[in-house]
């Protein structure tokens, strides 16, 4: 009998910090496992463009056909930014409890000691892109759509699926129903090359955990205990709480049903820190398990893997207190309102892979005055926590696809009857 992708994936992940512990000063044991995991990555993200493109495509075709786009639309972007928020307002809740930026009464930044070292690599991490929100913003509508795709460019690449979607939907007949199908046969495709390169997963995830493990080494993370532990604490509340609550009582559905359909994505998403990578899992877990169609989980996924960053958001939050803290600043309500403002906003431009907080931090310390330099605080530990907020991420996605498919009257959702009325 085979085991199911997620126990194995379960067993790589172990045997990954094993290796990682027991053979981490091998140069030529972490190098091999350096090339197989970044061939594994290179595969998924040579899945991305044309599955968020063709995914979206078939959602909003299918949608229109429906004729339901309107409503959709509305309902996931009011469900992004609902849970979006209380992602955040759980995160501050933690920060403040927990206070990981003092330690024994007093600021830990002389503790943390940063080292020129940290100044370096926050050098890094500005000329990575210091984006304003200007500049969030402007990325809404690429200059050159293949261009965006070419560079990775996400968010401009999703706006211009969109308008594309949108516009052929609104086609006459025979000239929309051609694009249908071939969008529909671009799809189906991607989704045969997907389910070959999962085969591979456990592999990959043993490659990729490895080579982490014996980067990060266990004892580096002492110092920085609290601040994980305030980051996890508000991950599994969001996690395990918030969204179990609104699946059950605005969804209807039972509570735990969708985490144990994701387990696969949840899992690549640990693994991988990238949403967008994990993309072609996620949606054939929320299609085949979660029973969720292809008219909702086509529009809600692409749109969400890039924009609906719960994990990211509290991630966000998190930091920039724990980082004002470490300095010794008390934080006005005002400017922790202005944190989870910015919060809700640059969390829609950090892109679904890994590390891209990291660039958003920056923008919340300038707004709040910080140096930019209390970034370095938290490298050491990013990594780790990429892996947690990813899978948050890759969860909220999905909780958003089926509470728009519930809303919207599907049936058969996580084997549950169509809701009654739909409103
Ligand atoms: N790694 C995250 C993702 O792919 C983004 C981030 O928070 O850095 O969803």
């Amino acid at each position: 009998m085979k085991l199911p992708l997620h126990w194995r994936m379960l067993i790589a992940l172990v045997a990954a910090v094993v290796a990682g512990v027991l053979f981490g000063d091998s140069e030529a044991f972490l190098q091999a496992c350096g090339m197989v995991g970044a061939l594994f990555l290179n595969a998924l993200k040579m899945l991305i463009v044309p599955l968020i493109l063709a995914a979206l495509m078939n959602g909003l075709i299918g949608g229109a056909e429906q004729g339901g786009l309107g409503k959709l639309g509305a309902l996931t972007f009011g469900f992004y930014v609902g849970t979006g928020l209380l992602a955040i307002l759980t995160g501050l809740a933690w920060a403040n409890l927990l206070t990981p930026g003092i330690v024994n009464g007093l600021p830990a930044a002389p503790l943390l000691g940063l080292s020129g070292d940290a100044n370096a690599i926050v050098a890094q991490v500005q000329e990575k892109g210091t984006q304003d929100l200007w500049d969030v913003i402007l990325r809404l509508i690429p200059t050159n759509p293949i261009g965006a795709a070419a560079t990775g460019d996400m968010l401009g690449l999703v706006t211009f699926g969109l308008l594309f979607g949108w516009a052929l939907s609104q086609l006459p007949g025979n000239l929309r129903d051609t694009q249908a199908a071939f969008w529909k046969g671009v799809y189906e495709a991607m989704v045969r090359i997907a389910a070959l390169v999962m085969r591979a997963a456990p592999i990959g995830v043993f490659a990729i955990v490895t080579g982490t493990v014996a980067k990060t080494g266990i004892a580096a993370l002492q110092p920085l205990a609290v601040f994980m532990l305030a980051v996890v604490a508000g991950l599994l509340t969001h996690a395990f709480v918030i969204l179990p609550l609104v699946l059950k009582l605005v969804a209807r559905v039972p509570a735990y049903g969708l985490h144990r359909a994701m387990t696969p994505a949840l899992l690549t998403a640990f693994s991988t820190s990238s949403s967008n990578a994990t993309l072609p899992l996620t949606m054939d877990c929320i299609e085949n398990k979660a029973k969720v169609p292809r008219r909702v989980s086509g529009f809600v996924l692409p749109i969400g893997a890039n924009v609906n960053t719960d994990g990211s958001a509290l991630y966000e939050c998190v930091a920039a207190i724990f980082i004002a803290q470490a300095y010794g600043l008390h934080l006005s309500f005002g400017a922790q309102f202005t944190v989870v403002a910015l919060a809700l906003i640059t969390a829609i431009g950090v892109a679904g892979i890994p590390s891209a907080s990291l660039v958003a931090i920056t923008v919340i310390l300038s707004a709040i005055g910080l140096p930019l330099e209390g970034v370095g605080l938290i490298l050491a530990v990013d990594r780790v926590l990429d892996m947690c907020r990813t899978a948050l991420n890759v969860l909220g996605d999905a909780s958003a696809t089926v509470v728009v498919a519930r809303l919207s009257g599907e049936d058969g959702v996580l084997d549950q009857p169509a809701l009654k009325s739909t409103g």
